[in-house]
């Protein structure tokens, strides 16, 4: 029997609004928007939203939740090298959304609008009837034309990420009840690694003038690589070996080696995953960052184990559909 018709996440965008895009909206196929800016600048415009019961639980504390929120708006401002500016928030909150919840909400977002450095511009708030649902839009600014975009990566570039891969799709399952044999310290660390995404904004800024493409990595490596790759029109071989990990995901795959796939393909870690020539290796190694393969011709993304031999993947990363 043929199976139903469905359209994915991105097959959605590319055939119903993609069609509808303009001028700086990078075809829907970047992180963000570019809007011309005062002299010299150029605006760079982020949207995220949330469900509650898709991506988080009415018990989770609201002042985590409007830090994630925050957050991963700024991830992508980072993966452009911007810096943040203000935000506009969009609350649909139920009638279990009371003051108290809402006190600790805004108490969240109060921290990390000083901690990084932005202000509240506008939003709408609503009742909803059904989940809660909460949007954000972050506005960056950028010198003018200097925006890291995903699709300028070229075959001989390599390829490097941040910070360490894996930890918030590992933070997930143990939140699920899984990873029962890790320590309580490493469950905490990759907990809070899923709860609370660092968004990489100094080493966005610092890849201004070093990368020659750059998104962040929300989806999972493999797909955000995959889409990296797709919009430059070349391929990648990322090396198993020199993923960094951390010490609680080492622990987690000494005990299970097929979590290697929940790394490689989880999602949620907001880390930038960037290309640069040869030519800025070594600038690049006074930052926190670690080469983990590099760019190819052609467009096929290959993944090698420790022993250098390909590795065939399940999973293709997150989809909301
Ligand atoms: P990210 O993971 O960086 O937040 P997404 O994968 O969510 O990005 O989205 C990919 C691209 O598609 C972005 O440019 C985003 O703005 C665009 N996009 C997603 N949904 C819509 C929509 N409903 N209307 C217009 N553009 C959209
Ligand atoms: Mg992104």
């Amino acid at each position: 029997m043929a199976k139903p018709r469905h359209l994915d996440e991105f097959q959605r965008i590319a055939r119903f609004f993609a069609p509808l895009a303009g001028r700086g909206a990078l075809r829907l196929e970047d992180d963000v928007a570019l809007i011309d800016g005062p002299a010299g600048t150029d605006y760079v415009l982020s949207t995220d939203a949330i469900v509650e019961g898709v991506h988080f639980f009415a018990a989770d504390p609201p002042g985590q939740i409007a830090q994630k929120l925050l957050r991963v708006n700024l991830s992508d401002l980072a993966a452009k090298g911007a810096a943040p500016v203000g935000y506009l928030l969009t609350a649909a909150l139920t009638d279990a959304d009371d003051e108290t919840w809402l006190k600790r909400f805004s108490a969240g977002l109060a921290l990390d609008q000083k901690r990084f450095g932005m202000v509240l511009l506008g939003g709408d708030t609503v009742r909803s009837n059904g989940a809660a649902i909460l949007s954000l839009t972050a506005l960056g600014k950028v010198a003018a034309g200097t925006a890291l975009l995903r699709g300028t990566a070229r075959a001989g570039d390599a390829l490097y990420m941040s910070g360490t891969l894996g930890d918030a799709a590992l933070g997930l399952k143990s939140l699920k009840g899984g990873l029962r044999t890790l320590t309580v310290r490493h469950r905490a660390h990759l907990v809070s690694r899923y709860r609370l995404p660092q968004p990489r904004l100094k080493l966005g800024r610092k890849l201004v003038g070093l990368a020659s493409a750059a998104m962040d990595i929300s989806d999972g490596l493999m797909a955000d690589l995959g889409h990296l790759c797709a919009a430059s029109g070349v391929g990648a071989t990322v090396e198993t070996a020199r993923l960094p990990l951390s010490a609680a995901a080492r622990a987690a795959l000494r005990h299970n080696r097929s979590l290697l796939e929940t790394i490689l393909a989880g999602g949620d870690d907001y880390e930038i995953l960037f290309t640069a020539p040869p030519s800025a290796r070594k600038r690049l190694a006074r930052l926190e960052v670690t080469e983990i393969g590099r760019i190819e011709a052609g467009g096929q993304v290959m993944v090698l184990d420790g022993d250098g031999a390909p590795i065939a993947l399940r999973q293709g990363g997150y989809h909301h559909f």
